[in-house]
C-alpha cells in the first residue's frame, strides 16, 4: 500500500494503472476510520483491480468552525486498518494541496440540496461537492463508495456526477452499527460514556417507528420519534422528515412515494448524530 500525499503522483501511480486496464474504485472519507468506512473499503477491494481512499477533512464542507477544529485524527492508525483491508493507494493530501487557491465554484444541483442537511448547514453540500468533484477529477474512478448513513450525501453526488457528466458509478453502502445499534460515526469518540449509552436509543426509536407506522398517517409516525427520543433529555431532535428517497423531498402522505426513508438528525448532548430508516412501500394511513 502507498501512502500519497500529492496529487501529481497519485495521478502518475494510477496512469500507470489505467494503461494496464485496472478497473479504479475510490472510496472518499475523512478518516477517523471505523468499522463503517471499512466496509465500503471491503467493497471496494472487491469490487475493483485497484483500491484507493482518501483520507483528507475537507475544510469546506464544515458550516461549523468548532466542528472542524475538534474532528478527530487518526492517519497512522487509518493506514495501518487501510492496510489490513487491502487498499492499495492511500490519498492524503494536506489542504494546501486540494485547495492551493479558494475554491469559488457554488453548486445548485434544485432540491434534492435544498432540505434537511442542505437547510441546516448552509454550504455544506457545497463543500463536499467541490472536494469530490476534485477528487473524481484527480483519481478518475470507474467506481465511487458511498454509505447509505449520509443519505441525502449520496442523492447530492449522483446529481453532481449527472448534472456534471462526470464518467463514474455511484455504489451505495448499508449503514454498519455497533451492536446496540448506534450507526458507527467518526464523532461518537465524541460522546461522554454516559451520552454513549443512551445515544442507541436513536436507532431502537427508528426500528420501533417501522412495526408502529402500518395504519398510522405520516405525521403520526413523525410524531412518535421525535417524542420517544426527546423523553431522554440529553436528546434533542433537530429534525425527523419522512422523505422520498429518491428525491428528498418530504412526504405528508405515503401514497406520495414508493420509496419512504426516515431522516434524523439528532443532538446528543453537543454532539450531532445522524441517522436513517426505510419504510415499507405500500404504508397507508
Ligand atoms: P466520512 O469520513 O464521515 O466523510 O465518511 C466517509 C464515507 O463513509 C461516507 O460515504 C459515509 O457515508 C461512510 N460512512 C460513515 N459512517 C458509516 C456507517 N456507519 N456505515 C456505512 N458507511 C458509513
Amino acid at each position: 500500500m502507498k501512502i500519497v500525499n500529492k496529487i501529481q503522483d497519485l495521478k502518475s501511480y494510477l496512469a500507470k494503472e489505467k494503461q494496464d486496464k485496472k478497473q479504479i474504485g475510490l472510496v472518499p472519507t475523512m478518516g477517523a476510520l471505523h468499522a463503517g468506512h471499512l466496509s465500503l473499503v471491503k467493497r471496494c477491494v472487491e469490487e475493483n483491480a485497484v483500491c484507493v481512499v482518501s483520507v483528507f477533512v475537507n475544510p469546506t464542507q464544515f458550516n461549523d468552525k468548532h466542528d472542524l477544529e475538534t474532528y478527530p485524527r487518526t492517519l497512522d492508525k487509518d493506514c495501518e486498518l487501510l492496510q489490513a483491508a487491502g487498499c492499495d493507494y492511500v490519498f492524503a493530501p494536506s489542504v494546501e494541496e486540494m485547495y492551493p487557491e479558494p475554491d469559488t465554484r457554488t453548486f445548485d444541483f434544485g432540491p434534492v440540496m435544498q432540505v434537511m442537511e442542505g437547510a441546516r448547514r448552509p454550504g455544506h453540500f457545497n463543500g463536499v461537492a467541490q472536494v469530490v468533484s476534485k477528487l473524481f477529477y484527480i483519481v478518475e474512478p470507474d467506481n465511487a463508495y458511498f454509505g447509505e448513513k449520509d443519505f441525502q450525501q449520496i442523492a447530492v453526488i449522483r446529481a453532481m456526477v449527472e448534472q456534471l457528466n462526470i464518467p463514474v458509478h455511484i455504489v451505495d453502502c448499508p449503514i454498519m452499527r455497533e451492536a446496540d445499534g448506534l450507526a458507527m460515526s467518526s464523532r461518537n469518540t465524541r460522546l461522554t460514556p454516559e451520552q454513549r449509552q443512551k445515544a442507541p436509543l436513536i436507532a431502537r426509536t427508528l426500528k420501533e417507528s417501522v412495526t408502529f407506522a402500518p395504519g398510522k398517517s405520516v405525521q403520526e409516525v413523525i410524531d412518535f420519534v421525535v417524542k420517544t427520543i426527546e423523553q431522554e433529555p440529553v436528546m434533542k431532535v433537530e429534525y425527523y422528515e419522512i422523505v422520498d428517497g429518491h428525491t428528498m423531498q418530504p412526504i405528508h402522505d405515503w401514497s406520495e412515494t414508493d420509496y419512504p426513508v426516515g431522516c434524523i438528525t439528532v443532538y446528543c448532548g453537543e454532539v450531532r448524530l445522524i441517522d436513517n430508516i426505510k419504510y415499507a412501500s405500500n404504508l397507508k394511513g
